[in-house]
């Protein structure tokens, strides 16, 4: 939202002047329409604020002397105008478009509603940035009932005249006498659908099977019939003005500015209202003469896959929208685009030879010269070329970094340009499997979540996590379906394909589960009525059984019916990203460090570039089924010596995951943080599961069953977790730092370099840190000299509370490093639980009361700002004070880059996200000499 603003005020500059220079009386009027042609143009590329991208490009293909058929732009600036003054444009406007067209007549030797020699034109709408959809064009405009019988003794073509003519009266009634004029038809009573009908039936009559079957006769009746209907649907008569028509458009694309589609698509891609759109007219050309003729479209470079491969579709005797409306069905451009479908299709570099080799040098000059792939139209009338567009092309992820690198061995752009060309969430798709997008494009919606798990996935529902496992050793695909998961489901979580569920936010446990594995997931979906007895889900009016498929797009969120394809991932087989993420890594000065809590987590995120761990949350190493037992019968007991007894059980364990740990990240460091969460997430749910366990401890049931009672929390998440518990039973920190240092000794002595970090949770005040440390420090040496051998280590803490921040220079004192836990910062900073927010915060975001989820992009305003003061007063104390972040944000590129931009040392994220974290980290460094 306060982005929009910022735009918006930067974007009514022009006004402003256009203002200025009307009421100085000595300024020179206002220029609103810039001209282009045979070589001359008014306006060049970097007028896209005033001329739209579409205007400034025809601009700058005139100044580089590519043939382009004249006309003129007029400025987003007019657009501005007409609605600021209710909707009447500037007076100075019609001179200046009369005095642009007659240079436009000039050139092409014929003149607008000339009943002799008329000379047609097109309007077309062009804001700053493409707006796909937004209006479409109208072409043809000029025709009239005086003007049709000139333009055929001119071309001595009167099918071609009379198919002009009904495209006209098609296009303009839909986009400038029906939307622009704010008509709403009921479903399938548009004007456009009246007058497809109307050609339909006439071609079923005739037994014609294309448009180009018609004959003069017919597009004669056809035109009748089209001018009879659009009166007596939209009670008007079609204008048979010359000048009519063209203010007619001209207007219609200011109207559809303020249009339901446009306004919409802006508020997505947040677009303020204020840059206006301009509008182009320009001299028509035919691609649809006869068969020395054609049109089409076409990319510089593949678009889909990045090969740089002149790659494109035409059609002779055609006009541009029978290319993309998919009419009739295109030709490859040339021989190299042929698939095994296309074959025996015309190609125009063998239809046409020396056109296409004249298009061929105008693509590889317009790229040269916008150092990027090129999106062009092209028309061809009666063995000319003409290039109607150009502009930077749309392409998929993997095509983007193909070309940029590719780009940057051809010398085209540099290493830095070829970073910041590629946004970080698009390695994204490399890196995980993905929906088909054909497959995607038909495939029956379900309902939509928080995309809080990359990629794509397909399976079977089943709604357990026990059946989740118990499917895939049958060799089942599945998906868990679940309203929410909890730590005791992560083996059916892990045994899944991807996860679902119905309720939480993006730190949900699922999120954070399913991310540390790179497993596609889709929380928060509260269209989800789960029926876990019955085994079904009811959406949206539909209800999914055990068994039925299912696909997850984690990526948008989006959940779908059946089993869609998917595409793999393999980022090791692409040259293209191995050789620009080298690059990427050359540039960074922050360290991408991984969140793990298992050699195998560990093993993974090193592979992916991790140079450490920076969280391993000790608290995941609790719940294998041996492991659970000890910790509840700790947890349970009432002194100090039993659990001491407890602890000595879970001990070996701790100690063997730490090796395994520090075996895989050798050489690099790795944090360990001591138990965190309230410790009744661990205790019994069910009375079975307390009998066994009062068996096991030899005490009675009802005692135990009180205690456990005794352990609930009203607000646990504020409760007894994090160093509190280490305050109130040392013995269970004791215990951990004991397993941490044995591992690390034990891998000393076998030479290998161990760097453990040991962190304590959820401090706020630096005598919970000085007590804590205490303890570590002592049984540290302890273990040192049992083992006699030294091991470095050092004792921080996290910053999660904002108590922590406001006193980080006190904190700093006692801490050898600083990690920022920014899901609980956010939590308690903003006051919002982070289990329950994902219910609320989709409506903060839809409203524009947040621009973004804060538990996924750190807020900058708020909680960054206490970031930013924690590490001020850090560093006042500690210069050298070593500080990073291991919060969900740690791989969240545009939160990578402000801890870049204060100063951390190092993010932390899951092993997933590593490589997005390495790339955001190098465009941060690159942003930021930028601006310096
Ligand atoms: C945090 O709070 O940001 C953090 C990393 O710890 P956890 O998510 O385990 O509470
Ligand atoms: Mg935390």
């Amino acid at each position: 939202m306060a982005k929009a603003v910022k735009k918006t005020k930067k974007s009514a500059k022009p006004v402003k002047t256009a203002k200025t220079a009307k009421t100085a009386k000595t300024a020179k009027a206002a220029k609103y329409v810039y001209f282009f042609g045979d070589g001359k143009a008014d306006g060049k590329s970097e007028m896209k604020n005033l001329l739209g991208g579409k205007g400034a490009n025809l601009a700058e293909m005139v100044n580089l002397g590519i043939t382009v058929p004249p006309g003129f732009t007029i400025t987003t600036e007019v657009c501005t105008l007409y609605y600021k003054n209710n909707k009447r444009y500037p007076k100075e406007l019609k001179a200046q478009v009369e005095a642009a067209m007659a240079k436009v007549e000039k050139i092409m030797g014929k003149k607008f509603g000339d009943p002799n020699d008329p000379l047609l034109i097109s309007v077309r709408s062009g804001a700053r940035s493409s707006m796909p959809g937004m209006m479409e064009t109208v072409l043809n405009i000029g025709l009239t009932t005086k003007t049709i019988p000139a333009l055929i003794k001119k071309t001595n073509n009167e099918r071609f005249v009379y198919d002009a003519y009904r495209r006209l009266l098609m296009m303009y009634s839909d986009v400038v006498m029906e939307k622009a004029a704010g008509v709403e038809p009921k479903e399938g009573e548009a004007i456009r659908q009246k007058l497809e009908h109307a050609m339909d039936a006439m071609k079923k009559q005739k037994g014609y099977k294309s448009d180009t079957d018609l004959t003069v006769d017919d597009l004669k009746i056809l035109c009748d019939e089209f001018k009879a209907i659009i009166k007596h649907t939209l009670g008007k008569e079609f204008p048979d003005e010359p000048q009519e028509q063209l203010w007619g458009g001209i207007g219609a694309v200011f109207q559809s500015w303020m249009g339901r589609r446009a306004v919409s698509y802006r508020r997505i891609e947040k677009i303020p209202d204020e840059w206006g759109t301009a509008v182009n007219v320009q001299s028509m050309v035919f691609g649809n003469t006869g068969e020395n003729s054609g049109t089409g479209v076409a990319f510089t470079r593949n678009p889909a896959t990045g090969e740089d491969v002149f790659y494109g579709e035409w059609l002779p005797n055609a006009q541009g929208e029978d290319v993309v409306a998919g009419i009739r069905t295109p030709y490859p451009v040339n021989r190299a685009g042929k698939t095994a479908d296309t074959q025996h299709l015309p190609s125009l570099e063998e239809s046409m030879p020396q056109l296409y080799k004249q298009l061929f040098t105008t693509q590889k000059r317009l790229e040269k010269h916008y150092r990027d792939m090129q999106d062009i139209e092209f028309t061809i009338e009666d063995g000319r070329l003409w290039m109607l567009q150009t502009r930077v092309g749309k392409r998929n992820p993997q095509a983007a970094i193909r070309m940029a690198v590719e780009m940057m061995k051809q010398k085209l752009i540099s290493k830095e340009e070829a970073i910041l060309r590629i946004k970080p969430d698009q390695l994204d798709i490399l890196l995980h499997p993905s929906v088909a997008p054909v497959a995607e494009k038909k495939a029956i919606f379900l309902a939509r979540g928080l995309p809080a798990g990359p990629g794509g996935a397909t399976g079977r529902v089943v709604f357990t996590a026990d059946d989740a496992e118990a499917w895939a050793k049958k060799g089942e695909k599945v998906i868990l379906v679940r309203n929410e998961t909890s730590p005791e489901d992560v083996h059916g979580m892990h045994a899944a394909e991807a996860i679902l569920t119905a309720r939480g936010g993006m730190t949900s446990h699922a999120a954070l589960v399913a991310r540390g594995w790179g497993k596609c997931c889709i929380v928060g979906c509260s269209e989800l009525v789960i029926d876990v007895h019955r085994k079904e889900v009811h959406v949206n009016g539909k209800t999914l059984k055990e068994g039925d498929w299912i696909t997850l797009n984690g990526t948008a969120g989006m959940v779908y019916e059946g089993q869609l394809d998917l595409l793999p991932a393999d980022p090791d087989k692409n040259p293209w990203y191995k050789e620009l993420m080298k690059w990427a890594d050359m540039v960074r000065t922050l360290k991408v460090r991984t969140n793990a809590d298992t050699p195998g987590d560990a093993t993974v995120a090193k592979n992916f570039g991790a140079e450490g761990i920076g969280l391993c949350r000790t608290e995941h190493m609790f719940f294998g089924p041996d492991r659970i037992k000890a910790m509840r019968e700790m947890i349970l007991s009432d002194t100090v010596d039993e659990r001491k007894r407890a602890l000595a059980k879970l001990l070996p364990y701790q100690k063997k995951d730490f090796i395994g740990i520090f075996r895989a990240m050798a050489g690099f460091p790795v944090t360990i943080r001591l138990l965190d969460p309230p410790l009744h997430e661990f205790v019994p749910h069910t009375d079975k599961e307390l009998e066994e366990l009062a068996q096991e401890m030899g005490v009675p049931f009802d005692k135990l069953s009180a205690k456990n009672k005794s352990l609930h929390e009203f607000n646990p998440m504020l409760g007894h977790r994090g160093c509190r518990l280490g305050i109130t039973y040392p013995e269970i920190y004791e215990m951990q730092a004991q397993a941490i240092m044995e591992a690390a000794c034990e891998l000393a002595k076998e030479k290998i370099k161990v760097m453990p970090e040991i962190m304590i949770p959820l401090v706020g005040h630096v005598n919970e840190l000085q007590k804590m440390r205490e303890i570590v420090v002592s049984t540290a040496n302890k273990i040192q000299q049992e083992y006699k051998v030294k091991v470095p280590y050092t004792v921080g803490t996290m910053i999660e509370l904002p108590r922590a921040c406001v006193t980080a220079d006190e904190i700093a004192q006692i801490a050898d490093f600083y990690s920022f836990g920014t899901n609980d910062l956010t939590q308690t900073v903003y006051g919002l639980s982070r289990d329950d927010a994902g219910r609320f915060l989709p409506v903060y975001i839809e409203n524009g009361i947040l621009e973004e989820d804060p538990f996924i992009s750190i807020d900058q305003n708020g909680v960054g700002a206490l970031m930013q003061m924690a590490v001020e007063k850090g560093r006042k104390v500690k210069k050298d004070l070593k500080i990073g972040i291991c919060g969900e944000h740690g791989g969240e590129p545009k939160s990578v880059e402000f801890c870049h931009k204060v100063g951390l040392n190092y993010v932390s994220c899951s092993p997933y996200r590593v490589p997005i974290a390495r790339f955001a980290a190098a465009r941060a460094a690159l942003r930021n000499r930028q601006k310096k």
